[in-house]
């Protein structure tokens, strides 16, 4: 689990109740995973020939990753 809530098993937020999806075994993941970066790598060679690619390292402490997309989307003019 990347961000475990507080109290397990209850929403920090709004204090319902978490439950882990049914299919999230590991098996289904990686495969969940595999088909995303599949269908995704046309599009990153799209954006990255056009220049506009943006990469951001996501294993990172949250609050990182946050201020890091912040700081890209402020480098974007019209
Ligand atoms: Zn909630």
């Amino acid at each position: 689990m990347f961000n475990p809530s507080k109290q397990e098993g209850v929403c920090d937020k709004c204090g319902g109740p978490l439950k882990q999806r049914a299919d999230d075994r590991e098996e289904t993941v990686r495969q969940r995973l595999q088909v995303n970066v599949e269908q995704q790598q046309p599009l990153l060679d799209f954006y990255t020939e056009k220049g506009y690619l943006k990469t951001i390292d996501g294993n990172q402490d949250i609050s990182d990753v946050f201020q890091e997309v912040t700081a890209v989307l402020g480098t974007i003019s019209e």
